[in-house]
């Protein structure tokens, strides 16, 4: 009926405005929480699969909101990124990773997301060669993971920027890799170091025999390519045994250690599975 109608469209544009209420009061928080650092990052490692040993760790942001407790990134990057909050957190981020990374054992890399949003900042070189600069941390030492959207959408000038970036020796790495609309002509167009395969292929790796095909043939296109594979998400030893048996050079995963923060990370420890 008509007034039952009425009805839901009351509820319905009340629950609209108690979300508009708390996106607000989020993207306050959030605004505030950049302010106050209340962004931490933790740290999981990746593991050289052929030599042995920690190659490095990949930097993942958390916020510790006051009341709310520890906020993972998936609750708060996509609205960072609508909101544009995403390139003065994106510039804490690669300022504090550098820091980090620069008191680590000279051999380990540090790996950042950057997020498509921050690619379309004009200074946003100058904010990753500043991060550099004010850390000492050598660029040979920076991983910048992207994922493929940013190769969609102004193709042209992003590969200018990551031409600038590898000329000054950071690595680029293609996250995500299968997630999108993967294209193979992307890994010839730009010039990556390193294909990380989702972790989507690797949950189906010892139940799908196909999943194993696509990721022989992604280890295979790669090195013709002279690029490197990373395998992330990686839980269980038989996992680690098969892609090890696949050729990735890589391994990333809770198996091998969890997101730590900082002060957590064991330099000295093994990061090899147990067997
Ligand atoms: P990602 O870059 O693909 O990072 C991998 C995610 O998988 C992380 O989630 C990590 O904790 C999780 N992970 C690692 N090993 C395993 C495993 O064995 N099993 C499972 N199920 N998960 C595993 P997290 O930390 O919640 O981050 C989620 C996403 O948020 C990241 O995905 C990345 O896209 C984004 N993100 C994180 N930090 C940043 C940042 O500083 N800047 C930007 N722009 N995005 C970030
Ligand atoms: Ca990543
Ligand atoms: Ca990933
Ligand atoms: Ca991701």
């Amino acid at each position: 009926s008509k007034s039952a109608g009425r009805n839901c469209f009351t509820v319905y544009d009340e629950a609209m405005s108690a979300e508009l209420v708390a996106r607000n009061t989020l993207e306050g928080d959030l605004r505030d929480a950049i302010a106050r650092c209340q962004l931490e990052l933790h740290y999981q490692p990746f593991v050289d699969v052929i030599g042995g040993g920690c190659r490095g760790f990949e930097a993942l942001v958390r916020w510790r909101h006051p009341s709310r407790g520890l906020i993972p990134p998936d609750q708060f990057i996509p609205l960072a990124e609508e909101t544009g909050l995403i390139v003065p957190l994106g510039e804490w981020v690669l300022r504090r990773a550098c820091a980090d990374a620069a008191t680590w054992p000279a051999e380990l890399m540090v790996a950042v997301n950057l997020s498509p949003i921050q690619f379309k900042e004009a200074e946003l070189f100058e904010v990753i060669s500043a991060a550099l600069r004010d850390s000492g941390l050598p660029p040979e030492r920076l991983e910048i993971e992207i994922t493929e959207s940013v190769l969609l959408e102004r193709g042209v000038e992003n590969l200018a920027f990551m031409e600038r970036l590898k000329s000054i020796g950071v690595e680029l790495a293609l996250d995500d890799f299968g997630t999108g609309y993967s294209s193979l002509s992307y890994l010839t167009a730009f010039p990556f170091d390193k294909i990380k395969i989702d972790k989507s292929f690797i949950r189906n790796l010892t139940h799908q025999p196909r999943s194993s095909a696509i990721i022989s043939s992604i280890v295979t296109l790669a090195r013709g390519l002279d690029m490197s594979v990373t395998a992330e998400g990686i839980e269980t030893p038989e996992e680690f045994e098969r892609l090890t048996a696949l050729g990735v050079n890589f391994a990333q995963g809770y198996l091998l250690g969890r997101p730590q923060p900082v002060d957590r990370i064991e330099f000295g420890a093994s990061v090899q599975p147990s067997r």
